[in-house]
């Protein structure tokens, strides 16, 4: 399966979800005997750790299908990073999509600038750039914010990471940013 044939599967999955008519593949006992001995998802979903946007479900995919990283507010990190490494060049998934979402907590905290405790400063620091950038852009701050993190954060992949570029170089992976809206649970590609 290439980049474009994963992307394909995951927005028919997520047209079936957005329409209320899941088949929810891949959950039988069958299917967990099959991928006990392997797995080879077709994508990497690095996303928010929000509880209403579950990739599994909003992709009506299956276990085995995407090999997922979250965290709050999709922030690139170390751990983060080297997991989305392990998928996209160990596991070799053909596809990244970096998922945002709509009303994201991180990014409305990055917006007002509100005080925050423990470490929740290094989640809203990290979208700080692309409030920047979405400014003037929309007069929902927020959404516009969202959607210019999750353009960020793909493009930094392949600046962070030379496995991923030389992936990407040689036609074998693809990154597209997304954007999931809550209330009608469709996705949106960015680009
Ligand atoms: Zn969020």
């Amino acid at each position: 399966m290439d980049s474009q044939e994963a992307l394909n599967c995951l927005l028919e999955g997520n047209s079936r979800f957005a329409e209320g008519e899941p088949n929810h593949p891949t959950l039988s006992p069958e299917d967990r005997a099959q991928l006990s001995k392997n797995q080879a998802p077709r994508a990497v979903v690095f996303g928010c750790s929000d509880s209403r946007v579950p990739p599994e479900l909003i992709f009506d995919s299956g276990i085995g299908d995407l090999f997922v990283i979250r965290t709050a507010g999709h922030v690139l990190q170390e751990t983060s990073l080297a997991s989305i490494e392990f998928g996209a060049v160990y596991v070799r998934a053909p596809l990244i999509v970096v998922l945002g979402h709509s009303r994201c907590g991180a990014v409305t905290a990055a917006v007002t600038g509100q005080d925050l405790d423990g470490h929740l400063p290094t989640v809203s620091d990290a979208v700080l750039l692309a409030v920047e950038n979405a400014r003037g852009e929309s007069d929902d701050i927020v959404d516009a914010a969202a959607r210019a993190h999750a353009r960020l954060t793909a493009h930094a992949l392949t600046q962070q990471s030379s496995l991923l570029r030389e992936r990407v170089d040689d036609g074998a992976l693809g990154i597209i940013p997304a954007f999931y809206e809550l209330e009608t649970g469709r996705v949106e590609l960015l680009d």
